[in-house]
This record gives C-alpha cells, structure tokens and sequence, in this order.
C-alpha cells in the first residue's frame, strides 16, 4: 500500500504506485490539455508530483517537448545561474563482497586487479588531485567490512582533509560508500563529510534483487531505507541516484521521484543532489548485456524532468558520459559535473600499468581539468569550486529554503567567481586563465548589489596578492 511517509521501502516506492503511475502516464501522453497544466504549474518553481513528472516524460509531442527543455534551461538558470560545480571521485579500495552483475568489483571477478590505498598513497592522490585544482572530492569504495570498514573510511577523510600542498586544500568530501548503520551514519556526519551518495542502481525490487544475488547489498530494503539511517545519523545532505540501463527509464524515473518526496515528507528536506550515470563498459562487464539502455535523446528528457520536478535539487553528470552528450546535457539543468577523472584505485598520481587495471568503468569524458573548465567558459558556464554552503552550515533545509526562496544565488555567483580566480591564479594553463580573466571582468557586472560587487572586487585582487579561501 502506498504512503510516502512509511518507512518501509516497499510501501514508500509502492511497486502498485509506479504501475498506475506509468499507466496514467501512458494514457495522457498526448491529453495536450494536461500537459498544459502540467507544464503551468512546473513553471511556478515549486516542482511536480512524480505522476505529473511521468506524464511529460511520456509525452510524444515535439512542440511540448521543446517547451519542457525550455522551462527546464529556464529553471537551471533561475536556480543555479550559469555556475556548474566541479568535482572528482577518489576510489580508495575496490575490494567488495557483493556480487553487482553491472560492477567488474563483483567478488567473483578475479580478472581485474584489487587495490586499497593506503593513507600515504591517499595523500599522494590528493596531492595530485589539489595540484589539478580540486577542492572537492567525491570518495568511492567496494563493500567489504574487513578490507574497508568504516574505520578505514574515516581515517581517509581525515587524511584527506589535512593535506596542504602548495595552495590546495580539499574543502569538501562527499563519500559514496555502501548503506550502513545509523552509528556509523553518525562517524562520517562527525568527519565532516559533505553530501552522502548512494545510487539506488533500480528501484524495481525483483530486477534489484537479480541484479544484486549475493552480499550485502542484495537485501532491497536495507539499500532503499539507507538514507533514512543517513538522516538520522544526522547527514542531511544526501544524493540519490539510479544506474540508468538496468531497468525501464520509466520506472527509475517515478521510483526516483517518490523516494525524494519521501525523504521531503519525513526529514522535510528532499534529496541534495540526483546522479544520473549510464552502465558503461568495464572489465568484465559488457553493457550491451542489460536490455534497457537508453539513447541520448532520452537521457537528455530525463535530465530536463528531473530538472523541473525538482527544481532545487542539485543533479549530477559524471565523466561515464561523453563531450558532447555533456554539452546538450547541462543545459537541461545540470549543476555539478566531475573532470580530470580516474576511476581506478590509485592513478592521479601515477598511471597504472596495463597489466594491473583496476578501474570501475571506462570514462568517456577524458579531458584534463583544465580543459573541461575551459570548455565551460566558452559555452557560457562559469566553472565553480566553490564549497560554501556546506562550510558555512547551510546544509539540510536551511540550504533547501534558501535556494527555494532563490536567495541562494546571492553567496553562490561571487563564490563561484573567487573560487574560479583561486583556479586561474594556480593551476590553470595562459589560454585557460585568459579566458577566465575576461569571463570574471564581464561577469562582476551580473552582481546587482554594488557593496557585494566592491567586496568581491577587492577580494578578487586579494586572490592576485596570494590570499585564499575567501567566501559569502
Ligand atoms: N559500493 C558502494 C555501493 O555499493 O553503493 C559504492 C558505489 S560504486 C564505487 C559507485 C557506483 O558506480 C555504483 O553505485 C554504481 O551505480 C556505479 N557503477 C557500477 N558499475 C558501473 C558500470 N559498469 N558503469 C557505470 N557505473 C557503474
């Protein structure tokens, strides 16, 4: 029986639900009079319902498809500005115990080479990862309790945090771990993580449960109700997210809608962020194997969707997706994107041999950093490193009230600026720091409040003397 307020996975993403919600949305796909409502009330901001969200998923007609990516780059623009937030993952340890048919660290996969960081090895990492220009991370591990249990994990955000190289800091972590226990929910809210991510991989129960045979990791409701855990352990800040390819779009898409009303519904905050990989080709994994892929043009509704059920939640689109699929994508209302990536376990700092990979999946997106920022400048984005929120505690609902209310973007645009300048003064290449030169110049013109525009001013020639880490 459905309630979004239980705290039962099965009743809160209701299997019945997703099934009505799919029927109704099959039905009115071409009912231009709902549509139309629909698309009205997306424009007032305040998002859709998970059964109004599927009927425009499901709608086939191309003029109200173009007014649903229009309202969607209109929203991103309203929300987030032209800032996208750059991030990169760090994997500490692929040994795992579960056997995940879409992940070559499955623990029957004995091809691909298992590594676990040590915490000189993790300093050199981020050494590497600071001189890049990261400030923030987002750290990975398999499952395992002995190889990595969450003494381990917290260890390394410890030594993450405390290495100062040059300029560089790592200021926030957001750690992509297994679902755990409230307790150890509490350690990393006390370690001083930023958001916690875990991909529900599908929400259909039956698919999960094939795809997840063995471990851990096969119990449905003990991976679905972890973000309740996390919330209690006092994280409020946490990234929901589906592994698009197992299962039909259409059910991720409303199983991914009604666990952020619930978590709305029960913590009264909704999710931080939604990630929204592909499967892609890894070790000994072929995606070409999973039935439901999905083409691009798709992939790019989905993004515009989720952008405008949820218009203040952050949405994530990694290194898995190529060039020009991230250039039509962000767009559509994507607000953080990782560059510079290596999946494998070490490999920031020196490359791995061929004859000991150990990566996850084969990224795409193989550009530099530098190249990605610039990349951005020139479509119009102003690249941010900007950690801000989370430092100054607006995290949870103060956070979601803020960016309701839209007074976000008052601290997010300078901090976005001060913190591209710290990039350009640092690691960026000539072409790339007169690029972001000139961007910043035009850009202080958008700051409408002339004592912020004067601080700002003044801070940013701070940045060119050597000062760091200034932010609203
Ligand atoms: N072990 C943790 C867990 O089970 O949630 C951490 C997750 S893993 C390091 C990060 C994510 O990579 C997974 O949640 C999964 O969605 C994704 N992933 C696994 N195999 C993949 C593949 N072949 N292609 C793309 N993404 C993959």
């Amino acid at each position: 029986m459905y309630d979004r307020k239980s705290m039962k996975a099965e009743e809160f993403i209701d299997h019945e639900e997703i099934l009505e919600t799919l029927d109704y949305a099959e039905r009115n796909k071409n009912n231009i009079e709902l549509i139309d409502r629909i698309i009205a009330k997306a424009k007032e901001r305040k998002g859709l319902e998970h059964r109004e969200a599927s009927v425009l998923l499901a709608c086939e007609m191309p003029e109200k498809i173009r007014e649903i990516y229009d309202l969607a780059e209109q929203i991103k623009k309203d929300f987030y500005g032209n800032r996208i937030v750059l991030f990169a993952p760090l994997y500490l340890s692929n040994y795992c115990v579960n056997g995940c048919v879409y992940c070559p660290y499955h623990r029957k996969n004995r091809h691909i080479t298992r590594k676990k960081l040590t915490q000189a090895e993790i300093a050199k990492e981020v050494t590497a990862l600071q001189d890049m220009g990261h400030k923030r991370l987002a750290i990975e591990a398999g499952e395992d309790p002995v190889m990595n249990p969450i003494d381990y994990i917290l260890e390394s955000i410890d030594t993450i945090y405390s290495i100062r190289h040059r300029n560089g800091a790592i200021r926030r972590v957001n750690v992509n771990i297994a679902a755990t226990t409230v307790e150890n929910y509490r350690k990393l809210k006390d370690a001083g993580i930023g958001t916690y991510i875990l991909f529900q991989e599908t929400y259909h129960k039956e698919s999960y449960e094939k795809l997840h045979p063995t471990g851990p990791k096969s119990n449905y409701a003990y991976h679905t109700e972890a973000m309740d855990r996390a919330m209690e352990g006092g994280i409020d800040d946490v990234g929901l997210g589906v592994l698009f390819g197992l299962e039909l779009y259409k059910y991720e898409f409303a199983g991914l809608l009604m666990h952020a009303e619930h978590l709305e519904a029960v913590h009264g905050v909704g999710p931080h962020t939604i990630s929204i990989p592909r499967v892609k080709r890894a070790d000994d994994i072929d995606p070409e194997t999973f039935d439901n892929g999905i083409s691009d043009e798709i992939f790019c509704r989905i993004a515009a969707c989720i952008r405008i059920a949820v218009p203040y939640t952050g949405m994530i689109v990694s290194t898995r997706e190529n060039q020009k699929v991230r250039d039509q994508i962000i767009r559509l209302g994507v607000s953080q994107i990782s560059g510079g990536s290596r999946t494998s376990v070490g490999g920031y700092y020196e490359p791995e041999p061929e004859d000991a990979r150990s990566e996850q999946f084969d990224v795409s997106d193989t550009r530099t950093l530098d190249e990605v920022v610039r990349w951005l400048m020139t479509r119009g984005y102003i690249p941010s490193f900007c950690t801000a929120c989370y430092r100054e505690g607006r995290t949870g609902d103060r956070f979601m009230s803020l960016c309701k209310s839209g007074q976000i973007q008052n601290c997010c645009h300078p901090n976005a600026l001060m913190t591209l300048k710290e990039y350009l003064e640092d690691y960026a290449s000539k072409e790339t720091a007169d690029i972001g030169n000139a961007l910043i110049g035009k850009e202080l013109e958008h700051i409408p409040d002339e004592k912020v525009r004067k601080i700002v001013m003044e801070r940013l020639s701070g940045i060119e003397q050597g000062d760091r880490d200034f932010r609203f």
